[in-house]
């Protein structure tokens, strides 16, 4: 009997030991879907059209040249780059190789990047030649690259003075060879991204080819982002922004036509390349996605092949889910997320149960973040640890648990989860007893009000709501009888007149009095972080001691 149970208790399975590596989605893409298509713009007016068996053969001669450089395990490779083919390349065979690719967010500040390349400790770093004035202008505080290499169609040297420089054609240009592809353990590192850090020095999270693969895998299935070999997949989160959100993983690993739409982020841009290539799902921030409602505002235009847009990075107001649907028959997936997971964490699709909701309450729904997908585990808690009910009111800390959420940042000693294992997202938010959740805010921006929490999302998403208002944000003022008080900022449509009080009226009704903000300013623009966030840190500093006048 004795026996019988320590036998049944180490028992282990008998399955093949296979390693989960990012080489094998390019290598069953290669082989499973070798024909279908990945188009790249390269510039305003030219693509690149291949196929994920053409890109397999260039991925393979890029590890060759990437040995041949020197590269050896584990070393890092920096990328400045756009959503485009090379880029994609550079995913799979940096990776592949066992190197780890850092891809760099060229929208830093100079000494942000000069800061994440050292730490990193990067050697090799390719870059799109649009960037050619900032590698130069940096390339001398950059202590550890030993080769430099262009991203550009010709092969000529660009004109540029830059010590050990190549060009990315040039390093290619060798006879088709077929490589084995390196085999390594599936918890070693393949890829490493800086959060853009609004508050101190950005910090590395460092991704393994297991949570890579699994991330991906769960991110195509029906009820997260749903893709498959009918997609035509659009990443417009841009490749430096936390992996593309997964998307350039779970193309080919479906068989999805992949479109990769360059540096051009603008609604016309990102509304002729959605026609041109029949693209069925797409996914970035808010910002685009507001650019392009404009833009076919307009000119009258439509998107009929797609059927749903992922929004996320920042809250998709409701007033945007609502216009994708009713003006263009396009469902909205609203996602949330964070470098730290990978980065998805929750996307809001309706439950079959909610065919029976009114319109109203389905919008509702969607507008929230969503539910957990299967992989992440995710409480909310109060300030003291304590679990908070799902009951969709009350507010707690957001925590998270999963193989695809960081445990540490790279370099550090000190883990970030706590001892069973919650990460502390820094987002306040809501969990239903259906698991939906609401981002209430993040815990530095919720405005804390007689003891009360304000939610600056929710004022947010309401204002622009207005039909006059084009990007509004909520801060905190100081008040001396509440502690804080909500202080609204705004764009304003320029060709319309819009006075405080008509704003101010807009919220009666919508939120309970004591939210309603206490003053409007009028501004020109609004700063945001490298990731398009708000960038609330500089305009509490630059508000610090604003006077209510009301
Ligand atoms: P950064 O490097 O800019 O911090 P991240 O993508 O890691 O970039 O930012 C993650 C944060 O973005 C989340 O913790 C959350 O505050 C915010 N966020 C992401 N998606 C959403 C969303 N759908 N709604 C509201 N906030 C979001």
């Amino acid at each position: 009997m004795i026996r019988e149970i320590f036998l049944r208790s180490n028992m282990l399975g008998l399955m093949q030991n296979k390693q989960l590596l990012v080489s094998s989605i390019i290598d069953f893409a290669d082989k499973n879907y070798g024909d279908v298509e990945i188009i790249s713009k390269v510039n305003k007016t030219e693509k690149f059209i291949y196929n994920y068996s053409e890109a397999t053969n260039r991925i393979k001669k890029l590890i060759q040249a990437l040995n041949k450089l020197g590269l050896k395990k584990g070393d890092r490779v920096a990328t400045l780059a756009w959503n485009d083919h090379r880029h994609f390349e550079l995913y799979y065979a940096i990776s592949s190789m066992g190197g780890v690719l850092h891809t760099i967010n060229p929208r830093l500040f100079e000494e942000q990047i000069i800061y994440i390349a050292n730490h990193a400790e990067d050697k090799i770093l390719f870059f799109d030649e649009s960037f050619s004035s900032l590698i130069c202008n940096i390339s001398k505080k950059l202590l550890t690259i030993d080769h430099y290499v262009i991203m550009q169609s010709h092969k000529s040297n660009p004109g540029i003075k830059l010590e050990n420089l190549l060009s990315y054609e040039n390093i290619i240009d060798q006879k088709n060879i077929d490589i084995e592809w390196p085999q390594f353990k599936e918890d070693d590192a393949c890829s490493l991204c800086y959060t853009s850090g609004t508050t101190g020095n950005p910090k590395g999270v460092l991704y393994s080819h297991k949570s890579t693969l699994l991330h991906a895998w769960a991110t195509a299935t029906p009820d997260t982002l749903g893709i498959s070999s009918s997609s035509v997949v659009m990443p417009v989160v841009p490749m430096f922004h936390a992996n593309a959100w997964g998307l350039v993983y779970a193309a080919p690993m479906s068989g999805s036509k992949l479109v990769l739409p360059g540096s051009e982020m603008d609604g016309k841009s990102i509304y002729e390349i959605i026609n041109d290539e029949g693209i069925t799902i797409s996914a970035g921030v808010p910002t685009v996605w507001l650019m392009l409602l404009n833009y076919m505002d307009e000119i009258k235009g439509s998107i009929d092949t797609v059927k749903n847009l992922v929004i996320g990075g920042s809250a998709a107001p409701k007033s945007m889910i609502k216009d994708f649907f009713e003006k263009y028959n396009v469902t909205v997936l609203h996602a949330w997320g964070m470098t730290e997971m990978s980065p998805l964490g929750t996307v809001s699709r309706l439950l079959p149960k909610h065919s029976k909701l009114s319109y109203e309450e389905k919008l509702n729904l969607s507008a929230k973040q969503g539910r957990a997908i299967f992989g992440v585990e995710m409480i909310i808690t109060d300030d003291d640890g304590k679990l908070m009910p799902r009951d969709g009111s009350s507010f707690g800390n957001l925590k998270v648990r999963g193989p695809w959420i960081t445990e540490r940042y790279f370099k550090e000693d000190e883990p970030i989860v706590d001892k069973e294992g919650w990460f502390n997202t820094g987002d306040v938010a809501t969990i239903d007893s259906d698991g939906f959740m609401q981002i209430t805010d993040r815990s530095k921006d919720v405005i804390k009000s007689g003891g009360e929490w304000i939610s600056s999302i929710d004022l947010e998403n309401i204002a622009i709501g207005h039909e006059k208002i084009l990007e509004a944000c909520v801060i905190g003022i100081k008040d001396f009888k509440w502690d804080e008080r909500p202080l609204l900022l705004v764009i304003k449509d320029k060709k319309s007149e819009l006075t405080k009080k008509e704003v101010l009226d807009f919220f009666v009704g919508k939120v309970a009095k004591w939210w309603i903000p206490d003053d409007v300013v009028f501004v020109n623009e609004l700063p945001h972080t490298a990731t398009g966030k708000l960038l609330k840190s500089k305009l509490r500093d630059e508000f610090k001691g604003y006077k209510i006048n009301n």
